[in-house]
Formats: structure tokens, C-alpha cells, sequence
């Protein structure tokens, strides 16, 4: 296990910009979405249920993107297949097999989703260095322990930053607040994956005329929002986010955006799926 440390572009990023479903089928890990139930509930890229096993069990998959590249017309795109076999499947009132999905996303456990509902509340709220809250990042590890269960690390809260000033903000998310937790890990433990918030603190800066003494400026003021974020207002994975990603390859990566309300997972290049906060508890629930 490594430490690292997330760092965030928040004002320009455009080097990296997250593009969302970009085609991911050709690079899936099939290994990383084995439930061994072999029973699940799969949603297309809109939140639609498309396929389901008929028993309330936890595991939810995103089968992404829709469309994909036709192998046999260069340069046009075609319905996912596996979306179309899972729903063909469902319709047949058959169980699908998770085993034979490749392109498939699964929603890590309850009790991570939840903790990522809570790590937005904590960084809204005050901490240390952040007396008004909205200004600082959380975050954490979840890990699988020897005895199966899904154990989670809240990190120490990030260092406030100002959007208006500092060029980043940051947390580390190995920095654990309760390192005793490491212990319900245990040796055989593995580490399945890491999240952290994006704030939601927004300053306003004053871009304009320059005024001095004596002397008289022209036209209006401009005011123009800082914030957490890409130009575009979102608050997707930054490109150190894409970057610590390629170090820890196998793991789930998690960004949450406090101000856009979404969960975001990614790779090492690419937005897998978003999801709105508000739902990542209970994702059936969603329409
Ligand atoms: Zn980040």
C-alpha cells in the first residue's frame, strides 16, 4: 500500500477534461465485477433498470456506455450488445450471468455509499482549518476484510483552500483518521478502493478595471464566480485524479462533487459513471 495524495486542479484543468462514456467496452475488467451470487441488478447509463434477479440483494452494476464501436463499420457506433442481451435475458424472465458481462460498473457497498453521502455533509460542515465549511476536501479507503466485510476509512479532512488563491486543494486519503481501523482489515485485507469530495464553496472575484487613486476607471466591473471545479462547472476527476488512478489500477475511484451533486467513478482516463448523490444510497428507488 502506498500513500499519495490527491491533488486537485480546480481552476483550468482543460488539459484533462472528463469525458464522459467515452468507449470503455474494449478496456472493462471483467474480473473486478464478479459477484458470486451470480445474481444482480444492471442499470443503463441513465439510471434505467434494465435487467434484475428478482431477490433484493446489494449488488447494483451500470452496464456502459450505450453505444459502442461496430466492429465491422469503421467509424460508426452500435448498440451495446450486452445491454441488449441483458435486457433480451430479463425479458425471457431468465437470470443474468455477471460472469459473461464485461462492460458493467458496480456501485460499491452500502455502507461505502452511504459514507459518501456523509463525507460531502463533513466537508460542507467546519473543520480545523475551514471555519465556515465548503472550502475543504474528505475522503477515505474502503477495503475488503479477510472476513468479507466492507470496512471503511475515513480520512483526516484536507487542508482549506480558497478557489479565488490557491491553485489546488488536497487530501490524503491514506491519512486515516482512525488508523485502529486498519486493524478489522486484517493481513489478508485488500484495499478495493478510494473516494474524496470536491467542495462545494464558491468565492466571488472581482475581475475588472483597475482602479487607483486619482484616477477614474471605465466600463463595468466584472464579477465571476471561483470555485471547486472544470471551466464548465462540473466537478469531475481532476487530471491528478486521473493519475493517482493509474497507480492503483484494479480499484475503484470515486469523486464526489459536492456543488454538482454527483458521484463520479472513474479510471485512469476516463468518467465511467455519475450518479446523482441523492440516490447512491438507494439507486432502485431512483424514478
Ligand atoms: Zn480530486
Amino acid at each position: 500500500m502506498g500513500r499519495f495524495i490527491n491533488q486537485d486542479d480546480f481552476l483550468g484543468d482543460v488539459s484533462n477534461p472528463p469525458s464522459i462514456h467515452r468507449f470503455m467496452y474494449a478496456h472493462a475488467r471483467p474480473t473486478f465485477f464478479v459477484d458470486p451470487s451470480g445474481r444482480a441488478v444492471f442499470f443503463d447509463e441513465k439510471g434505467n433498470q434494465i435487467g434484475a434477479d428478482g431477490k433484493p440483494d446489494e449488488d447494483v452494476f451500470f452496464v456502459v456506455p450505450s453505444r459502442v464501436p461496430n466492429p465491422e463499420k469503421p467509424g460508426k457506433t452500435m448498440k451495446n450488445p450486452e445491454l441488449e442481451r441483458i435486457k433480451k435475458t430479463t425479458k425471457k424472465k431468465e437470470f443474468v450471468v455477471v460472469e459473461e458481462q464485461r462492460s458493467a460498473v458496480q456501485l460499491p457497498p452500502r455502507e461505502v455509499r452511504e459514507e459518501l453521502v456523509a463525507a460531502v455533509e463533513r466537508s460542507d460542515a467546519p473543520s480545523a482549518t475551514d471555519p465556515v465549511g465548503g472550502f475543504h476536501e474528505e475522503g477515505g479507503v474502503f477495503a475488503e476484510a479477510s472476513d468479507g466485510r466492507t470496512i471503511v476509512i475515513p480520512a483526516q479532512p484536507g487542508d482549506a483552500a480558497d478557489p479565488a488563491v490557491d491553485t489546488h486543494a488536497e487530501i490524503d486519503v491514506f491519512n486515516s483518521k482512525d488508523p485502529a481501523l486498519w486493524n478489522d482489515v486484517g493481513a489478508d485485507g485488500e484495499i478495493r478502493g478510494t473516494y474524496h469530495v470536491h467542495p462545494s464553496g464558491t468565492r466571488e472575484e472581482v475581475v475588472g478595471p483597475q482602479q487607483s487613486a486619482g484616477s477614474t476607471s471605465f466600463g463595468a466591473t466584472k464579477r465571476s464566480k471561483a470555485f471547486f471545479g472544470h471551466p464548465d462547472g462540473s466537478q469531475g476527476p481532476s487530471g491528478m485524479d486521473f493519475d493517482a488512478a493509474r497507480v492503483r489500477q484494479g480499484q475503484q475511484h470515486i469523486v464526489v462533487g459536492a456543488r454538482d451533486d454527483k458521484v463520479y467513478f472513474h479510471d485512469e482516463d476516463r468518467v465511467l459513471v455519475t450518479f446523482p448523490v441523492e440516490q447512491i444510497v438507494d439507486p432502485e428507488k431512483k424514478k
